[in-house]
């Protein structure tokens, strides 16, 4: 509790009482921590990088680029850990526009379909790479008042996902069907899972069943927390089903007529 005390005051000047003013802070301090492991977590996230490169450029700089090899794998490194640092970024930019209070999605007609369609083409290299069955069932021409940018970030996001966790020679499958009023949308994989208890926190910013894993296929830990705003924003709702060495499934369920709410965005 924050403790404000005021005396009440006569007209002679004399303390007839006092007033006490009690604030439940309990709320505050809450924020204050989740800002703070916030600010660690980048940091630490941030400085990972940095100092892998700043170690390798030293070493080659200090006579290692003599040796061919060494120069070749060491520069492989040093532009591995760039693109982490990028990606790192891109999404905390993000991430921070999209907490802002003014934040505002580019509300229009996005073609749903067409969205995932070129999600999918975009990661099919990625999955051919794992020898992943990438497969798409989608209604034809499935439309929705939305931002098609942001929309085809939540796709890319979960498809992107569902490959990094889903061992070679397995299945993904990509849905988007619709009825009279709601659209679903789904990415189901037959990867690694996710055991039940981790379940409700994949969604916290830099949350990660396997730290290791992630940092090694290129995750910054804020992919699923960006899918969430991205999905609420659209007052869509967001779920999730798996089974640890079975597979994981994301379903988004979107009513189909969001102009009428705008005016909350
Ligand atoms: P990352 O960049 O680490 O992938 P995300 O926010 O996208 O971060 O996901 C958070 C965590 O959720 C991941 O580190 C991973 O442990 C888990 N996860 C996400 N998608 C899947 C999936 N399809 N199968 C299994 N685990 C997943």
């Amino acid at each position: 509790f924050d403790i404000q005390a005021a005396p009440i005051l006569s007209e002679m000047g004399m303390v007839k009482g006092i007033v006490l003013v009690l604030h439940d802070i309990t709320e505050l301090k809450k924020l204050e921590q989740v800002r703070k492991d916030f600010v660690a977590n980048v940091s630490h996230e941030l400085k990972t990088p940095v100092t892998s490169i700043k170690g390798f450029s030293e070493t080659l700089l200090d006579g290692a680029m003599a040796d061919p090899a060494y120069m070749e794998k060491f520069l492989t490194i040093i532009h591995k850990e760039s693109e982490r640092l990028q990606s790192l970024i891109q999404d905390l930019l993000e991430l921070s526009k999209l907490e802002q209070h003014y934040f505002r999605l580019n509300w229009g007609r996005a073609e749903l379909t067409k969205i995932v369609q070129d999600a999918v083409e975009l990661l099919r290299p990625k999955a051919e790479a794992k020898e992943i069955a990438l497969s798409l069932h989608a209604a034809s021409s499935v439309e929705m008042d939305g931002d098609s940018e942001r929309l085809k970030q939540v796709a890319i996001n979960l498809i992107s996902n569902a490959i990094t966790y889903t061992p070679n020679h397995g299945e993904i499958n990509v849905s988007v069907t619709q009825d009279h009023q709601s659209i679903l949308f789904t990415v189901s994989d037959n990867g690694i899972g996710i055991e039940s208890s981790e379940l409700p926190r994949i969604f916290e910013r830099f949350y990660r069943v396997d730290r290791a894993r992630s940092r090694n296929s290129g995750g910054t830990g804020l992919g699923l927390a960006i899918v969430k705003h991205l999905v609420e924003a659209h007052n869509g709702k967001l779920s999730v089903e798996s089974e640890l060495g079975h597979g994981t499934t994301f379903t988004i369920h979107f009513m189909k007529d969001q102009m009428i709410d705008q005016e909350k965005q």
